[in-house]
């Protein structure tokens, strides 16, 4: 039976990945839970193209696989479990928790590292949550990740039909755990506890970051409750939340050359370890008073005035600042990739009072702008105190 398995692994695994992928597909189309944010068409070329240069990158990196080093260390009796006494079954049943605890245990170090986290968060920079995310990882954290497994399988010495079952179940329940389906809540309810279900994964895909820090777990539930990782359902519910991350809002970050380039690109964010309170939403120190910036405008370094309100309102009654740029709140993260080059600098947002950019300010800081400030009162203040004049040069505030 195992040397059958052995002998035909690249075909089980590829008709289990084929065959996952339709079922699950079908599923989603079926019995969606969320309405679908942005089209497959959008975001299915880059997902299944990145599956495509894993592959490879895989085959041409390692000359062989994790089932491969489990039989070398079988044969030579290297490893833990090749130098026990243990039944078979015993065997396979260890080898199979505790190399789903590396992984669990793998998954949190990529969050918790900062420049871990800079190739993980590929996966996390899906703009929606379907069967294909689960086969969405940056190929630079594929090879990581599987030289770190040969090395477990080693030491481990874990049997070859374990390691083999481990990675077509971790794969098939990858894609069962990150699909876009709908179970009755009861059935939710219980089948989480034996496997990692899409309630409780889409948690870990949520923008929150106390959120996206949960649920690490791609296949038993177990590690996260027992380690007390487990967070049941997202705050904003699972038709409210919203997916992704702060920075890579724009869709056109899905494509598959933007996708590989992402560890590279933009501030490591306030996601991982240490980073936390980097851009702290009601930060005290985030707002400025009409006549500081008064003060500020003219002098060197000159703050970026962005206005997010609508364009009629950007040329309305109350007017706007002298040199101030106008990006409408909801249009705001399209820009933040040409807005880069002003991450060190300092940028203060405006609109009518301070509602839509105090939400400006903190979707700069999570996109890792450093010094952000909102206009305390915004444009009705500064009017108020420049008088009833139209207020669009920098008249100074009384
Ligand atoms: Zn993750």
């Amino acid at each position: 039976m195992a040397n059958i398995l052995l002998a035909h692994e690249p075909a089980i695994r590829l008709a289990f990945f084929g065959g996952m992928l339709g079922g699950m597909a079908a599923w989603e189309t079926l019995a969606p839970r969320r309405r679908r944010a942005i089209s497959r068409w959008t975001r299915w070329p880059g997902n299944l193209g990145i599956v495509v240069l894993n592959t490879l990158a895989l085959r041409l990196t390692f000359p062989v696989a994790a089932v491969g080093v489990a039989a070398i260390a079988e044969e030579r009796g290297w490893g833990l479990l090749n130098n026990v006494a243990l039944p078979d079954w015993t065997r396979i049943i260890i080898a199979f928790l505790l190399l789903d605890l590396a992984i669990y245990l793998q998954h949190v170090m990529f969050h918790a590292v900062p420049a871990l986290w800079r190739l993980h968060r590929m996966h996390h920079a899906d703009l929606d949550f379907d069967v294909t995310t689960g086969a969405r990882f940056h190929p630079v954290e594929i090879l990581l990740s599987m030289g770190l497994k040969l090395a477990v399988v080693a030491a481990l010495g874990a049997p070859a039909v374990a390691v083999l079952v481990f990675e077509i179940v971790l794969n098939a329940t990858s894609m069962f755990n990150h699909a876009n389906l709908r179970l009755p809540a009861g059935v939710d309810r219980m089948l989480r506890w034996i496997v990692v279900t899409p309630d409780m994964h889409r948690v870990h895909h949520s923008i929150v970051v106390d959120e996206t820090n949960s649920n690490f777990g791609f296949n038993l539930p177990w590690w996260d409750r027992l380690l007390g990782t487990y967070q049941a359902q997202p705050a904003a519910g699972h038709e409210g939340m919203t997916i992704g991350l702060d920075i890579f809002r724009d869709p056109g970050q899905l494509r598959l050359d933007r996708m590989l380039v992402q560890p590279l690109v933009g501030a490591v964010g306030r996601y991982p370890i240490n980073r936390r309170g980097h851009g702290d939403a009601d930060d005290k120190a985030s707002w400025i008073e009409p006549s500081a910036l008064a003060d500020r405008l003219g002098r060197e370094p000159q703050p970026l005035i962005i206005d997010v309100r609508g364009p009629d309102e950007f040329a309305g009654e109350l007017g706007h600042l002298a040199g101030a740029r106008n990006i409408p709140l909801p249009e705001l993260p399209q820009h933040l990739r040409d807005l880069d080059r002003f991450k060190e600098r300092p940028v203060v947002l405006v609109c009518r009072t301070q509602m839509r950019s105090a939400k400006a300010a903190a979707m700069l800081r999570e996109a890792g702008f450093r010094d952000v400030a909102v206009l305390r009162g915004g444009m009705v203040e500064w009017a108020r105190r420049t008088g009833p004049a139209r207020a669009d040069v920098a008249t100074r505030p009384r």
